[in-house]
């Protein structure tokens, strides 16, 4: 409802809206158990290795002693296995050991009896993703997960240098303006956090000089969001000789994989270091990258274990498949949490940064590809075409050509005529009208290479 007033709004009610949701937003983070968190944090990023596992085994213990007593899914998993609060007590990560993989699949299936009932976790928000799996899911969110989460944010900014003041620029995918509109704005400004929204929908050839010339005029201290837009800006503004006339403190990155030919270029172009970092709209732990530009794998937002095609611990130098345990998501307990995405293990595990988490040497998931459209140009993560809709248990978009996709899809009871119809118009919406959408209704779909579900595939090179 919120969503399509905002939408069909002319644009200084926008303005009005975005600000109104933006406070109300902001009233939600900037909690006591916000600052409480962050101040924890802040505390733990600098300790020796002992200290912070310690923290690291109690917030286990913790965890593993609420879902016994709350979650009915866990409950039982422990009464089968003899589990008793002991065990836990005594020796939480053997606790852990014992229990079993939970599957994408699993978690969706079994959702509701997953969820912790604890009185204290009232239900605050619930969170729509489709992960990186193309497989919708309701996340449910209690307002310690939310302040855990903007804590653990905050202290990723703070440790690279960012401020809270600080005057930011945000690419996300969210419809920031009308997908079809042709003049500018192409952003939004949130003045309470000094945040100036930029559509990602609208970065063509035709309006980048605009783009460009408000980024110019607006100087932000940092700009954060999806690699694939500032790639863009940075492509375009390098070929045409347009300069960036501001250095920004930093770019932050999110939800799409990094790739290293992004992050040339965006260094190049905007003079300053790109930080990459994961954490999953699902609730998973996260991994920050440090001033160093060493990836840290945040040992106090929970356990990753990382394993590799046969199911053993990684060494250094492969490829580990992410195995998590989150302690930022206790409404919907992720435990030993089958992500599917993947990591390469480091070798050295020596930072000058002072941090003495763990080190991860780069983040090879989330591998949804860019699409392109003669319409758009780019099209980056597709994620958010997909929220809120129900009975598609899994989806994958697959482009042929620059005109033609198949959609394919697994559904179930509740996918109806009406939910199609919103999919065609959130697909469209981001690739643009003139494309052909052919939609399939399959049983199964393939994995892709190295048995990664391919969310979006791209069947041509770009150039
Ligand atoms: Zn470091």
């Amino acid at each position: 409802m919120k969503d399509k007033i905002y939408r069909l709004s002319p644009y200084f009610i926008k303005v009005i809206l975005l600000n109104i949701i933006a406070f109300f937003n902001y009233r939600k983070r900037n909690t006591s158990g916000y600052s409480m968190y962050l101040k924890k944090y802040l505390d733990s990023w600098q300790l020796n290795f002992e200290e912070i596992n310690q923290i690291q085994n109690e917030e286990l213990k913790s965890l593993l002693k609420e879902v016994y007593t709350h979650s009915p899914y866990y409950n039982k998993i422990f009464k089968t296995k003899n589990i008793t609060t002991g065990d836990i007590e005594n020796n939480p990560r053997n606790v852990l050991n014992k229990l079993p993989l939970l599957s994408k699949a699993d978690r969706r299936t079994f959702s509701k009896e997953i969820l912790n009932n604890n009185p204290k976790r009232k239900l605050v928000e619930i969170g729509y993703t489709s992960g990186t799996s193309g497989t919708p899911t309701e996340n449910y969110l209690d307002q310690e997960s939310i302040d855990r989460s903007f804590a653990l944010w905050s202290r990723f900014h703070e440790t690279i240098g960012i401020k809270k003041s600080s005057k930011s620029v945000r690419f996300s995918g969210r419809l920031i303006v009308k997908p079809n509109q042709k003049n500018k704005p192409f952003w939004v400004y949130n003045y309470l956090e000094k945040q100036l929204l930029m559509s990602t929908y609208h970065l063509t050839d035709e309006y980048m000089k605009h783009y460009i010339d408000k980024l110019n005029q607006f100087k932000p201290d940092y700009l954060d969001g999806y690699p694939s837009a500032f790639y863009i800006i940075a492509t375009y503004a390098n070929k045409n000789n347009l300069k960036i006339n501001f250095k920004p403190i930093a770019i932050t990155t999110t939800a799409e994989t990094l790739y290293d030919y992004q992050r040339e270029i965006i260094e190049k172009v905007f003079n300053c270091h790109v930080y990459n970092q994961y954490a999953s709209s699902e609730g998973s732990p996260v991994i920050t990258e440090c001033k160093c530009g060493n990836l840290h794998v945040n040992i106090d937002s929970g356990i990753f274990e990382f394993l590799n095609n046969k199911n053993e611990n990684a060494q250094p130098g492969e490829i580990a498949r992410m195995v998590v345990t989150s302690f930022r998501n206790l409404k919907t307990p992720l435990i030993r949490y089958d992500i599917l995405d993947t990591v390469l293990v480091a070798d050295n595990q020596i930072c000058n940064c002072g941090c003495n988490m763990p080190i991860v040497e780069k983040i090879v998931g989330r591998e949804d590809d860019l699409l392109w459209t003669n319409e758009k140009g780019y099209v980056g993560r597709m994620d958010t075409a997909y929220k809120g809709l129900k009975g598609i248990l899994q989806s994958q978009i697959i482009q042929l050509n620059h005109q033609d996709f198949i959609i394919n899809n697994i559904i179930d009871e509740n996918y109806t005529k009406e939910i199609e119809e919103k999919f065609i118009k959130n697909l469209k919406d981001r690739l643009g009208e003139s494309v052909n959408l052919k939609f399939e209704y399959v049983d199964v779909i393939p994995l892709g290479k190295n048995g990664k579900f391919e969310a979006v595939k791209r069947k041509f090179k770009l150039e």
